[in-house]
Parts: structure tokens; sequence; C-alpha cells
């Protein structure tokens, strides 16, 4: 039967059709062999009222997804590490005592934090919800957090310090079309989310498309003609953008009425930019003076209250994975306000989510610092409404933990958990200064890593746990947008993987016999249970039913009861501050953490590439996309390739304070000449980044670090490839 889901990778969520595919009765399936797809896969276009975020588009991810189900090394029974350090197939019971037996006697031995959980923003919100209550609940543990702290913490802070809200668009993304101007700072949307594209035309037609980034990204490519790009120097975005909001301050291009109404403290805005005119900021950022006008002019003319068909400010990984994001972020925040934009139909400040449940995956609990819907852990009513939701008592539950970096970093030290979990997360290749990593990793008495595929970290665990994905399983996501979609099972999963559900309700069974049956492993039991304890929350889920999602109706959060339509638009009456107006926080520009220096004269920066997905766990196993894109590259300005005396092919040597990696040349005058770009989706490229953290969000600056390239002399393989010391990894 063709079943109507959603794909398994970015927050754009595009709409799906699955076609099972009749398989030949009594075909046997070799070990480790590639079966045909279980599933076809085909778009599926939304109405107006259900949420037309892809209009019947798919990028090339999402077309090959069904490949990822048939991974010739897709993982289907446990594995338990043998006392020879082989991994060796085991039974489910065995591997869940075992689990359970190690995490007992460490937690009588060194409390209960000494057990930790890392969870993923690709989890369903079942399985998010569920991870959260799991750590707290069965483990009594603070050691909580997962790797969305790497993608949206920063813009989550922003907002929520600013509006006292965080969903990534307070608005349905269909807005953006009837834009006259979109400003896009550190957002590559024409790679990560092709199909999203649509939604600038509106601007582009209208000439009103201006992107930040200091590389001519596709994204960048689409100001060609009409539109400006801002080709600013890495790591200066912020500078860039209190210079914008300089211009419309003192051109008189602000939105005074709006800023008098709805802005705690309009002054603030004022005495953040002014000193932040557009020669300054030139000599900061590289983009000339009167490209920094022109844009700010075009911004404004857009603006509703210069009667203009309407205006966004949207920000993306480029501009907060740094040690400032969070002040980046609210300095956008801040132009916006000048501007008038936020809580105005057609206009406002929006963050474009990355992973695929990067919205549902921090509302849940498996953050830090949080419970679900929302709350903060250390709110003594949030704890007193969801510990009644878990049968606990308040007292019981455990305080704030440390965030990703932190706790990743404390991993097997004295005073940090000696074990870990790991759900949805490849973290040996996503984390920051990765070799840091893997040795904190290597010090732990057990990792246990439950994953589809045996991914990077998998092969490092004591034991691995064959779980279910996407097309395998019930559940729902929340996409970029704050709306919330099913996805639907259309196949069996192979072998003997189970949900992570099932993994949490097994471990919690055998640490607490109290806790049997406390942990469903139906996922709709779990998303009941999970609107109950999000009820009165920020993130309010209550009446989201998966009947009213399965009758087609596109609902958005907050949603307080069955009968409520959700809630599209935010910010309309005002913002949920204590006195319903938006906060300007005073921000200003600081260098990057890890600065060029004359050793390591170059930036690098990071990125993605059309064709894959975050660590390239999934995506390297399609035929067609690891083709497409087999391996790293270092793209190099004309002028730095002419100075180390390669070309395109040749060999360079990256080198920065943590790490070194080989990689090809890609020459490109897209590039700025001070700057190196990597994509990041292969292993060992995280060996070079900063592990710097917001002081705010605790995002790590993987976006900007200080390198040295140098030419590696090639030597020709026998296949013909080019080899060299480290062949690509890490020297
Ligand atoms: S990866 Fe994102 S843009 Fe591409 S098809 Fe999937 S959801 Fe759509």
């Amino acid at each position: 039967m063709t079943v109507a889901t959603h794909c398994p990778y970015c927050a754009l969520q595009c709409a799906t059709w699955l076609h099972p595919v009749p398989r030949e009765p009594g075909a046997a399936q070799a070990v480790g062999v590639r079966r045909s797809v279980p599933v076809t896969i085909e778009p599926r276009a939304l109405s107006n009222e259900q949420g037309p975020t892809n209009r019947g588009g798919l990028c090339q991810k999402g077309w090959t997804a069904a490949e990822v189900l048939t991974a010739g090394d897709r993982l289907t029974r446990p594995l338990v590490r043998d006392a020879g350090g082989e991994l060796r197939e085991t039974t489910w019971d065995a591997a869940l005592d075992l689990v359970a037996d190690r995490i007992r006697a460490l937690q009588v031995a060194n409390g209960n934090e000494s057990v930790a959980v890392f969870g993923g923003g690709g989890l369903t919100n079942e399985k998010a919800y569920a991870l959260g209550k799991f750590a707290r609940v069965a483990l009594r543990t603070p050691n909580v957090d997962y790797n969305g702290r790497f993608c949206m913490s920063s813009a989550a802070a922003a907002t929520n310090r600013a509006f006292g809200i965080d969903r990534g668009l307070p608005f349905p993304l269909a807005d953006l079309g009837g834009a006259a101007s979109i400003l896009l700072v550190g957002s590559n949307l024409a790679e990560t989310m092709p199909p999203a594209v649509q939604h600038l035309a509106g601007a582009r037609g209208a000439g009103g498309l201006v992107v930040v980034d200091p590389r001519r990204t596709p994204t960048a490519e689409l100001t060609d003609g009409a539109g400006i790009h801002l080709q600013a120097t890495p790591g200066t975005d912020l500078a860039l953008v209190l210079a914008l909001t300089h211009v419309v301050l003192h051109e008189g291009l602000a939105d005074t009425a709006y800023l008098a109404e709805r802005v705690d403290d309009p002054n603030a805005l004022y005495r953040s930019t002014a000193a932040w005119w557009p020669e300054r900021a030139e000599r900061t950022t590289g983009v000339p003076a009167a490209a920094i006008r022109a844009a700010a002019r075009t911004l404004a003319a857009a603006a509703p209250a210069r009667g203009g068909a309407g205006c966004f400010v949207l920000t993306g990984r480029g501009a907060e994975q740094h040690s400032k994001g969070t002040d980046t972020v609210t300095a956008c925040i801040n132009l916006a306000l000048a501007l008038g934009l936020p809580g105005r139909l057609g206009s406002g400040y929006g963050c474009i989510t990355g992973q695929g449940n990067g919205q549902g995956g921090r509302e849940h609990g498996q953050k830090a610092d949080q419970l679900p819907g929302y709350r903060r852990i250390d709110d003594p009513a949030a704890r007193a409404a969801v510990a009644a939701v878990w049968g606990v008592r308040p007292h019981e539950l455990p305080g704030p933990g440390r965030s990703a970096v932190e706790l990743l970093d404390s991993l097997g030290t004295p005073s940090g958990p000696r074990a870990l979990l790991v759900h949805g997360s490849n973290l040996i290749v996503s984390a920051p200064n990765l070799r840091h990593v893997r040795d904190r990793l290597a010090a732990l008495d057990l990792l246990v890593v439950a994953d589809v595929v045996p991914s990077e970290t998998a092969l490092l665990a004591d034991v691995v746990l064959p779980v279910t994905q996407w097309a395998e399983e019930d559940g729902t996501m929340t996409t970029l947008e704050g709306r919330v979609v099913r996805r639907r099972r259309a196949t069996e999963p192979p072998g003997e993987a189970r949900s992570d559900l099932e993994v949490f309700a097994g471990l919690a069974a055998r640490l607490r016999p109290s806790l049997t049956g406390a942990f469903p492993v139906d996922p709709k039991a779990v998303y009941d249970e999970l609107r109950r304890a999000s009820a009165g929350g920020v993130a309010d889920y209550a009446g989201i039913s998966w009947e009213r999602l399965d009758a087609g109706e596109a609902l958005f959060w907050p949603c307080p009861a069955e009968g409520h339509p959700g809630t599209p638009r935010l910010f309309a009456d005002g913002f949920p501050t204590p006195d319903g107006r938006a906060r300007v926080v005073e921000v200003d520009h600081r260098p990057v953490a890890d600065d060029v220096r004359a050793d390591a004269p170059l930036y690098l920066v990071t990125g993605r590439l059309l064709q894959h997905y975050q660590s390239g766990a999934q995506t390297m196993r399609v035929p067609e996309l690891a083709e497409a894109a087999p391996e790293v590259f270092a793209e190099l300005h004309p002028r730095v390739a002419a100075a180390l005396g390669v070309g395109d092919g040749g060999r360079v040597r990256l080198r920065t304070a943590r790490g070194t990696l080989d990689a090809d040349v890609r020459v490109t005058s897209a590039i700025r000449p001070d700057t190196v770009f990597v994509p990041f989706h292969y292993a060992e490229v995280n060996a070079l980044t900063n592990d710097a953290l917001d002081p705010v969000s605790r995002m790590p600056e993987f976006k900007a670090c200080a390198v040295e390239v140098t030419r590696v002399p090639a030597e020709r393989g026998a296949d013909g490839a080019h080899r060299s010391a480290g062949d690509g990894r890490a020297a």
C-alpha cells in the first residue's frame, strides 16, 4: 500500500509517497549484500492549506533515500566487543543485560552522573522525548545533551532572549514568496534545501535577494543580475549586520512607530550600532561601504513601513556556528526590529533549521537544560508539571547537565561520566576538535551506540544496537516552520533491528523493575504522553493529535487543545516576554577565537554539499551520492593556488592548531583569497575545527579558524588516484 510520509533528511521535510516494491517469494538475501530497495519514492505536493514547503520537489538526497534502507553493511543484530577487541553478534537480551549490568555497577560505584546520554536532531519527536525521560527517570542523570547543540543552538539562544520563544521560522515558509527582499546570512539554501529556493522567487524577481557568504555559493549566484552578494571575511557577519542596521537607523529608514510600540529599548539599537558606519565596517568585513548602503536600502524599501511588499531576515549555520553566534543572530534580530518586521504578515526574522527534526529535537527534553514542551529544567513549576506526567516526585528529577562539547570534554575524566549511550549521532565525525573527542571516548568504561549502520562512532563502541530508520517506523517530526508532520512506516526493518523506543523500555525495565511498562514502545502512545508532558509549556503539542495530522491538518505549535487551530504565525499581537515587547540586546563585533596569524594566515571555513547530509553516515552509503562526491577537497582562490604552485587535482595539507588534513585542490574564484573551504561531511575534517564555545549557546566555532596551507607532492597510485601522506586522512 502506498504510504504518505516525508524525506528522512533535512528540516524541510519534503513530502513523499513511498510505493512498496513487491518481493520475489522466497528470495534469499545473502548477508552483507545490498538488497533491492523495498520502496520507491515519489514527491508529494501539498496544498496551500497543508503547507506547501517543497511544492512537489525533492533534491538528489531525497530521491535516493531508499538506498539507505538496504545498505550492504546495515546493522541487523546487536554486537558486543569480545575480549579480543572484535565486535561479535549476540542476542538482544544478552546485549541489554550486559549494558544494564555495566550501568548499574558504574552508578553504584560512581553515582548516577557517571552515565551520560547523547541524542540527535534527526530522532523523531517520540524518540527525543523518550531519550530525555530515560536519562532523567531511568538513569537519574543530568548528563544528557545532543548534536543539535552543534546546529541551531545560537539562533535558539538569541530568539529566546529577544522574543521569549524559539521557533525556527515563526511563520510558514511559503510566506517568503510574497516578499520583495530577503537577507540570507550564512545559508546556502540552494545546496542544503534546493526545493526551498522556489520560495525566494519573489525577492529575486524584485532584485531584493541579499546573500552574505564568504563564498560565491549556488545560493549567492542567485543574486546574479539582480540582488546583492556581500562576500564578507569569515567571522565578520556580526560587524556587517551592525553596519546594515547603522545605515537603516542613520538614513531614517527605521520603522519608528513599530520601535516605539513593540520594542523594549529602541535607543539600544542606536547605541549598539553607532560605531559601525559603513566605511569602518568595510575595513573589518572587506565588503565595500557602497554595497553595505545599497543592501540596507534594498531591505528597507521592501519593509512594510515604507510601503514595501515584505522583507525577511534569515540566518543559517554560517552565521550561527561561531563563538559569537548568539550575538550575530541577535544583531540580525535587531536589524529586523529596526525595519519593523517580526510579527508583521509577510515579513519577519527566522532561522533556517538544518537537521531533519532539528526543531522538534530541541523541544522535548534531550537538551541538558530542558524538559518537554521547551520548559527549563531549573523552573520549579516546569519540574512539577513534567514529574506528574512521569510519575516521579519533582525533587527526583536531576538538574541541568553539561552541554554537548563540555559533556564530551568530561568523558572518562575523574569528575565526568564513565559510560555514554549514543542515539542518532555520529559524533566522532560531527564534533569539533574530534581527535580530542576520540581520546575522551577511548577513556570511557562503556560506550553504547544505537545506529542503523556501522558509523565511525559505532565502530568504537563496546555495544552496538541495530535500530530502525525512517521508512521502517511511525512517528512525528517538526519542520523548520514548527509544523508537526507524520512519519509513516512503509516496510519491515531488516533482521532484528528494533526501535530506539524498545531500547529505552528494555533498559529501563532492567535498571529499575518499577519502570516496567513506564516506557511505551508504541510511538503513538509515546506521542500522546509527550502531548501531556508539553501541555502548558512553550512548545505546547497538547492539541496536535495523530488523528488530526492523519486527517490532513497542517498544525503548528503552540496548539494547546484539540479544538485549537495551531499557530502558523507568531508575534502578531505581541511577543511572549513579560511586557509583550521584543528585547533589544546590545552586541558588538569581536574577532574569531582562533584568528589568522603569520603561521596560519588563511581562514578555514566548512560547509555542506548538495549530495551529503551531516556526517555522511547515510548518504555515503547511497552509490549515486557517494560517486558524485566521493572524497574531501579544499577550495582555494587562484591567487592562493598560484602562490602554492598547485592546480586543480593537486594536493595540499591543511594544518590548524588542532589537526592536519590532506585534501585534493579545487581552484575557484568563487572564494575569497583569504579563505579555504572544506566540506565537513568527511571523517577527519573536524579534526581541524575549533571547539571554542559561544558563552550563551555553548555552540562551538565550526565556521572559522586560522589554517596554514602547504603543497603536498602528489604521487599517483596504481589506480591512477593521487596519494600522499595520510591519503586524505589526518597526517
Ligand atoms: S534533503 Fe531536505 S530538501 Fe532534500 S528532499 Fe530531503 S527534505 Fe527535501
